[in-house]
């Protein structure tokens, strides 16, 4: 297992070279473009690497399946998916005009950076507490209890978070958000800028994957409530605007973030956590998204 999956991201490594690392966070163009990774965790906890997968890096958009699965158990399903869509968009992650017109009642769903500051506003507490919430739960998933978040990340997305800050005030001024909008950005910077390594993104999949059942409270919700809604949003909307490409080439439910991991989540079966920072065009992993490929075929892991 070990020798094939060596051989995958060896396959791939040509591809670090034709993606580019992101930089409109300053703080992310200091990754290593050559570093690639893939772990994946069976369902019982079987572990396999192959390349880097103990260097860590940001969460970044992954973070928003962790904040969406916050919310719906904070707020419940019914509430959530009042305030932001369920359906994919063929816009950028970080898209904004739509929200100002005037048809338009809530962000198209919340792997967009706008449905993602929404889901952020939904999560219980006030001041820090919101972000605390989701580092507790992203603790739990990944089964690390020293998660923390990268303060120079952090405060690099802050100095430099001007669309994200135009994206929450005009949800705010179309009585889309409700709140502090600096206190919700806070947490949403910091949720993008909690550190991860390859294994622990394997963890969160293989927790998905493994229908989250586990934690001790679901509050508003239920584990097969979370997964119906968690992995069907990865699917129509979790690679960006790429994800209907990504639904049919691939074919496994997956979330990717700027920093260069991608969560993939085989149901009942296995959790696949990717990281290599050189991102292509829609701001997925490009050599993730070559080893994901692979993988998929490898094993048969297409679920369509
Ligand atoms: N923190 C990033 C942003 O808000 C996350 C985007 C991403 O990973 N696609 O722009």
């Amino acid at each position: 297992m070990e020798k094939v999956l060596t051989d995958i991201v060896e396959k791939n490594r040509y591809l670090l070279k034709e993606g580019k690392v992101a930089d409109y966070i300053p703080a992310l163009a200091k990754a290593n473009p050559n570093h690639i990774g893939v772990c994946l965790v069976d369902l019982d906890g079987t572990i396999t690497t192959a390349g880097d997968t103990s260097i860590k890096f940001t969460i970044q958009s992954i973070s928003k399946v962790i904040t969406l699965m916050r919310a719906v158990m904070d707020k419940g399903q019914d509430y959530v998916f009042g305030r932001v869509g369920y359906e994919g968009t063929d816009e950028p992650f970080n898209t904004l005009y739509k929200l100002d017109l005037p048809h338009i009642t809530k962000p198209a769903n919340p792997m967009i950076n706008a449905g993602a500051i929404l889901t952020t506003s939904l999560v219980h507490g006030s001041g820090d507490e919101k972000f605390q919430r989701i580092l507790e739960l992203t603790r739990i998933m990944t089964n690390n209890p020293n998660i923390i978040y990268n303060e120079e990340v952090y405060q690099s997305e802050k100095a430099t978070g001007d669309k994200n800050r135009a994206i929450a005030n005009l949800m705010r001024a179309r009585g889309i958000l409700d709140g502090d909008v600096e206190e919700i950005l806070d947490a949403y910077f910091k949720q993008c800028s909690i550190e991860v390594d390859a294994e622990d993104l394997g963890n969160i999949a293989a927790f998905l994957a493994n229908g989250c059942r586990g934690l001790d409270d679901y509050g508003k919700s239920s584990p097969n409530s979370l997964s119906s809604i968690l992995l069907g949003i990865m699917v129509t909307s979790g690679m960006y605007n790429y994800s209907g490409q990504y639904a049919v080439e691939v074919g496994i439910p997956s979330k990717s973030g700027v920093g260069g991991g991608i969560l993939a989540v085989v149901p009942n079966k296995l959790g696949i956590g990717v990281f290599s920072p050189p991102l292509d065009e829609n701001g997925n992993s490009i050599a993730g998204l070559g080893i994901l490929k692979s993988i998929s075929e490898e094993f048969d892991l297409r679920i369509f």
